[in-house]
């Protein structure tokens, strides 16, 4: 009975991991990848292309992978996130290693709880200013774009059989999710969801700090 209840409380779990995965954080992903992952950004220090070159992830490659490889995309924002926060967190201390930290510290020995905590806050909202976090974003529009990319993933889910892509339109079968894209895109002028492209590039690490905090947050609410 014990070991039927234990199998069972697996067996929900795995679905509600998988739930998570497919409607939460490959969307989430996507969101992030298409919007601020671009070929053309290689050259731009700090940008999304430039860092994945510059620590060499060969397994990250973008917005049409991520379905395949959610794990290596994951993994690499969330330490390009922490990264833009560590270097932001530096600027503030005004140092420039980690070994300069240690005398801009206070002693937190001789500190209280109280004044720990407010030293904690107010460093973190002077964070959140340095990197305009604290400024109005557009949520509406965010949750727009996910919505719609979350359909769209739906949608060609349900022309999948077995290992193929089955083009409801022509018959024509395809093993690669990418070609059929592609396919659908060319031939029946199916529109594949695209994002508001008017990211203006001076607030491109806010904007991506924005997103990818909301979707940390959201994916830690939900695992
Ligand atoms: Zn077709």
């Amino acid at each position: 009975m014990e070991e039927e209840n234990s199998r069972k409380e697996y067996v929900n779990f795995r679905n509600k991991e998988k739930s998570v995965v497919s409607h939460i954080v490959v969307p989430g992903l996507k969101a992030i990848y298409q919007l601020f992952y671009k070929e053309a950004s290689a050259v731009d220090r700090g940008s999304l292309y430039q860092l994945r070159n510059l620590i060499n992830r060969r397994d990250v490659s973008g917005p049409k992978d991520v379905t395949q490889k959610v794990r290596l995309h994951q993994h690499f924002i969330v330490d390009v996130t922490d990264a833009y926060i560590l270097a932001s967190f530096w600027e503030i201390m005004e140092v420039e290693e980690e070994d300069g930290l240690k005398q801009k510290l206070p002693v937190f020995s001789i500190m209280n709880e109280e004044q720990h905590t407010k030293w904690l806050i107010d460093l973190s909202l002077k964070n959140l200013d340095n990197l305009y976090l604290r400024e109005v974003n557009n949520f509406e529009q965010i949750n727009q774009d996910l919505l719609s990319l979350s359909t769209e993933d739906e949608k060609i889910k349900r022309m999948k059989a077995n290992n193929y892509h089955l083009c409801p339109f022509c018959g024509n079968s395809f093993s690669s999710l990418t070609w059929f894209k592609k396919h659908l895109k060319n031939k029946h002028n199916w529109n594949c969801h695209v994002w508001d492209k008017n990211v203006n590039p001076t607030f491109a690490v806010k904007h991506f700090l924005f997103m990818s905090l909301i979707f940390r947050d959201t994916c830690n609410a939900f695992c």
